[in-house]
């Protein structure tokens, strides 16, 4: 066990077979853990049909909430502390060694789940479970390729820059596995499932634009009172926006890429009417643009033609700093040596087990 780890009690332990899949649940909290099993069943039998299931062991967690991965990783290479600090905002995320398929182990975490208000929406669940059990599925070239890059903006030390930093991240060099994981679980037959948590997360970010206007209130008071630079006032309300609505790009390409064109038209008729209608159109086309460097992105590209495309998506976001005068500027290159273990989260992890919790397998309810 980690040292200064506490073991939790263990309120739900199971063992079952679905086809020839050992599914084994482990819960430290007592309700909805009957019914998630039951979708993460419906997610295993799901992927079996599409002939894509790889493993032969699944470990459900569902958790109060993730500390004791956090823990399990934090000393694991690359961990820096706001990559383990966004674990525990994630509602689900799924571990696996790229090196031994065999097994996974999906972490659902409750209270996160709870604070996005996916906990008692199962459809949503399944959507998000179906997510995670993507990510192995969709490895490919360029998914690799993705984990020998690194992305930074300069200058690094900046506080502003390492919110933008996050962004950028999130919207080049991380979207790949993202995108593709996406298409996988639509090839899966979680057509219905996605489309229902994307439509939750676009009414998600429209409900966060009523707090824009009391941003805009706090950053012109910050700059009025000198505590904010007046030059960089108007990138920071645009990067707000931007994180709100650009990240819907890597949800509504995969059904474009899928074919399901419909469905995609209607994620967007939404967008349209709600967040870009509130925003603007110049937010629109930058969606956009991000969209359809999504839709062509192939599976097969190597680091060096990754850098490109990476480039090219942040251009688009040059592009568009600029026009409120703010000069973004980056780094992007190759890293040495390329993890082979690896999280959703885009944590690297062991796919060790959680000793914390197979510690208590023998005194908890089968
Ligand atoms: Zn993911």
């Amino acid at each position: 066990m980690p040292s200064g780890t506490a073991p939790r009690t263990v309120k739900h332990f199971s063992l079952h077979r679905i086809n020839n899949v050992e599914l084994r649940t482990i819960a430290d909290v007592d309700d909805g853990v009957i019914q998630l099993m039951l979708h993460e069943e419906n997610v295993i039998r799901g992927y079996a049909r599409a002939g894509m299931w790889p493993h032969h062991r699944v470990m459900l967690f569902v958790l109060q909430d993730l500390q004791p991965l956090m823990r399990q990783v934090q000393d694991r290479p690359g961990m820096t502390r706001e990559r383990i600090a966004a674990i525990q905002d994630q509602p689900a995320t799924v571990l696996y060694d790229l090196k031994a398929l065999d097994e996974c182990s999906v972490y659902v975490n409750q209270q996160a789940s709870v604070k996005a208000g996916y906990w008692n929406d199962l459809p949503a669940m399944e959507g998000l479970l179906a997510h995670e059990h993507a990510h192995p599925i969709a490895e490919n070239d360029t998914v690799r390729a993705s984990r020998m890059l690194q992305l930074g903006v300069v200058p690094s030390a900046s506080a502003f820059n390492a919110v933008l930093t996050a962004l950028c991240q999130k919207l080049s060099l991380l979207a790949p596995r993202e995108v593709f994981a996406n298409e996988k679980a639509l090839h899966g037959g979680f057509q219905p499932a996605l489309a229902h948590l994307n439509q939750r997360l676009i009414s998600e970010a429209a409900s966060g634009l009523p707090g824009r206007t009391a941003l805009v209130q706090r950053i012109n008071n910050a700059v009025a009172s000198g505590h904010h630079p007046a030059h960089d006032a108007a990138a920071l309300l645009l990067a707000g926006d931007y994180e709100l609505c650009l990240p819907l790009a890597i949800e509504v390409a995969p059904f474009y890429r899928c074919g399901m064109t419909t469905q995609a038209a209607q994620l967007e008729s939404i967008l349209r009417a709600t967040l870009f209608a509130a925003l603007g159109t110049a937010i629109e086309h930058t969606y956009t643009a991000l969209r359809d460097a999504y839709v062509h992105l192939p599976s097969t590209y190597t680091p060096a033609e990754l850098i490109k495309w990476c480039s090219g998506v942040m251009q688009i976001l040059v592009n568009s700093f600029a026009t409120v005068g703010y000069a973004l500027e980056f780094t992007l290159r190759e890293q040495v040596e390329e993890p082979t273990e690896v999280a959703s989260t885009a944590t690297q992890a062991d796919e060790e087990k959680s000793d914390e919790y197979s510690r208590e397998d023998g005194n908890d309810t089968r």
